[in-house]
């Protein structure tokens, strides 16, 4: 039986297609490989008239409506089973105002579909350490960049956002239209509708310095808390993730990394203009000069470059994978504790402490449900899906609970069994009234993110 004769399933779901066709292979591909894709009907949307016939036939079939972009967070939300799933994968350009420092991005585009227009102008945006990540999924999870701490989160950077709403209508959502819904839909958590564009401010950026130093894991411990204390006070130009490394022997690793237990610190310094390039360098300097003087690293990449260099420094897995995370926004690490969580999780892939303060914390002028984040660092604990990795993340967990804040940056949760919280009770229950006003059959109600602490 060819595809086009392949039965629907119960009620007509034009144009969801079956299991079994490749229209739904091609839409519920996920980058994702631990968490099972197995909606009634899968369908990508090419056009914004896609989405809403496809929102339409959601609302027909009386089945709950889930999204997906790239599937990196498809493990965030609940199973998928019987629901029906749009992956918005718009036939569209990424268009930049290099005057007005804007862009325009279409659902489906990724960081990596949206760098190489905007550095063309000496413009660049706030993404994040992979050029995989969908623009629109990171932005409404907050998004963490390397230039964060100048800069803050990166849903603060966007204008407006193009909204196929659960009653079908296509709506413009900005600070002046529709306030309270752009307040939600940014850092809400999901579950208010389709975004079909996101405007987006653009940054000047000529060059950065970036790059990798490396030291054996040996080293680790002594060296962590001396980072540590420089983040403290260091300056809002750069930006760094402290990493222990124990990545596989893959082809695309340098020498230095490949197969190695290491400790890694990685991140951007900016350098808007040329002029600022010597000031860059020094912070580099600064950062590192203690730290080489307890253990010469085994390899120190850092150097100047083009903001198109900065999606590569944090080498993310390029292909899709199987992995199990934990996150957690944390208060600083007490220097006892040091050895004990290095150690905590010996089979994970990567054990990272990304650095915050500066913008991060600072309260934006007209910020969404999610504008900033108070705690001073970010942990990120990722392996292979197994029972090895789930063992190590409870570890690390256990081993991090003095400085647990009760907090999680939404973007790196990816499993929707392991508690989160990101508001407060007021902000939690102020984006449950948006929710409900604009979604009150709960279309959507499948694709909200998990807060099972407070339920
Ligand atoms: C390798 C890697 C590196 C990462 N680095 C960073 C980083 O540096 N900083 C950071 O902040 N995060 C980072 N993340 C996390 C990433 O930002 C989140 O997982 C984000 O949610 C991914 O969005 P997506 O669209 O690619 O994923 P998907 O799984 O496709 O989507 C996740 C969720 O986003 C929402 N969504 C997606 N598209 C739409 C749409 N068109 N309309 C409405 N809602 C939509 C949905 O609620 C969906 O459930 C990283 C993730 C990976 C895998």
């Amino acid at each position: 039986m060819s595809h086009d004769e392949a039965p629907m399933i119960g009620t007509d779901i034009t144009p969801f297609r079956p299991p079994g066709t490749p229209e739904y292979a091609e839409a519920g591909a996920s980058f994702q490989l631990a968490a099972p894709v197995d909606p009634a009907g899968a369908f990508t949307a090419r056009s914004v008239d896609d989405v809403v016939r496809a929102v339409a036939a959601a609302r027909r079939s009386g089945r709950p409506l889930r999204l997906t972009t790239t599937g990196h967070a498809i493990g965030r939300t609940g199973p998928l089973t019987d629901s029906l799933l749009v992956r918005p994968l718009l036939d569209a350009p990424v268009r930049v105002d290099p005057d007005a420092r804007t862009a325009r991005v279409p659902a489906g585009k990724t960081w990596g579909d949206v760098l190489p227009e905007t550095t063309r102008y000496g413009l660049t945006a706030l993404h994040g350490s992979s050029s995989t990540v969908g623009v629109i999924g990171y932005l409404l999870g907050g998004g963490l960049s390397f230039y964060g701490r100048r800069f803050g989160l990166a849903a603060n950077s966007v204008r407006s956002l193009t909204v196929v709403l659960a009653d079908g209508q296509v709506v413009e959502v900005s600070a002046a239209h529709r306030p309270e819904l752009f307040w939600a839909l940014r850092g809400g958590g999901g579950g208010f509708g389709v975004v079909v564009a996101a405007e987006i401010d653009l940054i000047p950026m000529r060059r950065i310095v970036t790059g990798m130093a490396v030291w054996n894991a040996a080293d680790a411990a002594r060296l962590a808390p001396v980072w540590q204390a420089w983040a403290r006070t260091a300056p809002p130009e750069i930006t760094t993730s402290l990493r222990a490394l124990s990545l596989p022997p893959l082809p695309f690793l340098p020498p230095y990394l490949a197969g190695k237990r290491v400790l890694a610190l990685d991140g951007a310094v900016i350098a808007p203009t040329e002029p600022d390039l010597p000031a860059a360098r020094r912070i580099v300097d600064e950062m590192l000069s203690p730290l080489t003087a307890l253990a010469q690293p085994v390899a120190n990449t850092w150097a100047e470059a083009a903001p198109q260099a900065l999606p590569l420094i944090h080498l993310d897995p390029p292909q899709p994978v199987a992995s199990y995370s934990d996150s957690a926004l944390i208060h600083e690490i007490g220097e006892a504790d040091w050895a004990r969580i290095l150690d905590a999780g010996p089979n994970l892939l990567a054990l990272e402490l990304r650095q915050l303060g500066g913008g991060f914390a600072d309260t934006p002028a007209n910020g969404g449900a999610l504008d900033r984040f108070a705690a001073p660092l970010h942990y990120y604990g990722v392996g292979p899906a197994g029972e090895e990795t789930t063992r190590d993340l409870k570890a690390v967990r256990s081993a991090l609970e003095p400085s647990l804040t009760g907090f999680t940056a939404p973007n790196f949760v990816d499993d929707f069994e392991r508690p989160q919280r990101t508001h407060d009770d007021d902000t939690r229950a102020r984006v449950e009234r948006v929710r409900r006003a604009v979604d009150p059959t709960g279309l959507f109600a499948g694709d909200v993110a998990a807060t099972r602490d407070q339920d």
